[in-house]
């Protein structure tokens, strides 16, 4: 790691550079391409992303959870490297290459159940979902696919379809994909009916809806976040997705969990949904699997993969050799360096500190998480559940910015905080982000 992993303030943020770059970047680049933060970086190492002005912010988004292993980890880097001067890419449809290969028996052996299971790749987590559901559709014959509320896909036809908020995803761009039914998440905060039954009641009501509006023998998948990401981190009520699983298991339906978010150790297990005891038919990674270099990877029981005839599936890209080798390097870092254990211990670390804030802030009406996946959910007021604004949560994201802290928000309604730090975060760094966090939070709400 060649930047102190240390915050360091030493411009106002954005400094003169990031500004002046800024200037260019609404000259250059359309405003729908969005910015979370006016910053651009330099360098980036472990939990620190250092800016083009100096400043060494402590990153608790890591490019929305893709640097689960940290920023230009050696290991990944010197993978990439090595298979970047030997072979950058030939197509897998024409020349095979080995990493492609070795990353596929890796996934298949990682990824929840036993069964005999086959892996294919694409470059993106919208193309994952979008090649999971061409697989479900193939395999069973059937068009609908059951996607949920608070739910993020990705951003192309089919992936924006599935996705549930409208504002920014989807505003203007329909006519969305057909043939897609939207169900209410096991949301336990905000459950409208009796939150101690939260996961029996949501369950009864997906699996009624689905047998009299749908019907069971038209749903090729059903398609689940097992922890919410862009929806705001929400953690769903214990039981409701084994009851979706035993439900399609029932009715041959496709059960695919999207684990680009939740999966490579975020929540401390190699994938979410393992917590849960079930094993999906199919998964999608993206995000961290590649350490940042862009890969994802449809992974699922052998019969439904193979279900598509051949040319059926693939893309020019698809498993490029220096994305597939760097993703093996992850693989490897997480087990070497015992990172779902490290995901836990700082997902720990960080609740005690929310419950902490939670007890003391009345505005924090919920704090949850697994793993280093982690969330609060911030209210006007606690008795109605009231969103907190849009505005005021931007502040609280901008005062942690000025002070050396990179975070993000989530969430329909905007009003999440989630952290995504690097999972072996040095304890100290943690704390000094968490510290510089609460403090935008307090001048913010305060
Ligand atoms: C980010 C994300 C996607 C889309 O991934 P892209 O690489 O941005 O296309 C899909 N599903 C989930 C759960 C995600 O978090």
């Amino acid at each position: 790691m060649d930047i102190p992993q240390e915050r360091k303030v030493v411009t106002e943020i954005p400094g003169p550079k990031s500004r002046a770059w800024f200037e260019r970047r609404e000259r250059a680049v359309p405003r729908g391409v969005a910015n979370l933060h006016p910053i651009v970086t330099a360098r980036a190492s472990g939990a620190i992303v250092e800016d083009v002005d100096g400043n060494r912010l402590i990153d608790l988004a890591t490019g929305i959870s893709v640097l689960n292993v940290g920023h230009t980890h050696p290991a990944v880097v010197e993978a990439a490297r090595g298979q970047l001067e030997r072979d950058t890419h030939t197509c897998f449809h024409v020349t095979a290459n080995e990493p492609y290969i070795e990353l596929a028996e890796r996934l298949n052996a990682i990824t929840p159940g036993d069964a005999p299971k086959k892996t294919m790749f694409a470059n993106s987590g919208a193309e994952a979902v979008e090649n999971a559901v061409k697989i479900a559709r193939r395999f069973t014959g059937r068009p609908a696919v059951v996607t949920f509320d608070h739910a993020f896909h990705g951003r192309t036809l089919l992936a924006m379809s599935l996705t549930a908020k409208v504002m920014p995803y989807k505003q203007g761009m329909g006519p969305f994909a057909p043939e897609i039914y939207r169900l209410p998440f096991a949301y336990p905060y905000r459950w409208h009916g009796d939150p101690e039954r939260c996961a029996e009641q949501a369950l009864a009501y997906a699996l009624d809806q689905m047998h009299k509006h749908i019907g069971e023998e038209n749903i090729a998948a059903i398609i689940v976040e097992p922890i919410q990401g862009e929806g705001g981190f929400i953690v769903p009520a214990p039981g409701f997705l084994p009851g979706l699983a035993r439900f399609a298991s029932e009715h041959g339906i496709v059960f695919i969990a999207d684990e680009i978010q939740s999966g490579f150790g975020r929540a401390g297990r190699w994938f979410a949904i393992e917590e849960e005891g079930v094993v999906p038919d199919l998964v999608t990674s993206a995000k961290s699997l590649g350490g940042g270099l862009p890969i994802s990877a449809v992974t699922g029981r052998a019969e439904i993969m193979d279900a598509v005839h051949p040319g059926g599936l693939g893309g020019t890209y698809g498993g490029n050799p220096v994305a597939a080798a760097a993703a093996l390097a992850v693989i490897e870092t997480i087990e070497r360096e015992g990172l779902l254990e490290r995901a836990r211990a700082t997902g720990e670390r960080i609740m005690e500190r929310f419950r902490a804030l939670a007890e003391r802030v009345n505005q924090v009406g919920d704090v949850r998480g697994r793993g280093a996946m982690c969330a609060i959910e911030l209210v006007a007021d606690p008795a109605t559940k009231q969103p907190l604004d849009p505005e005021t949560v931007g502040a609280i994201t901008r005062g942690a910015l000025e002070r050396g802290v990179l975070v993000i928000s989530a969430g329909t309604y905007g009003n999440v905080i989630r952290l995504l730090p690097p999972l072996a975060i040095e304890p100290a760094l943690l704390d000094d982000g968490l510290d510089q966090l609460e403090a935008a939070l307090l001048e913010a709400l305060t």
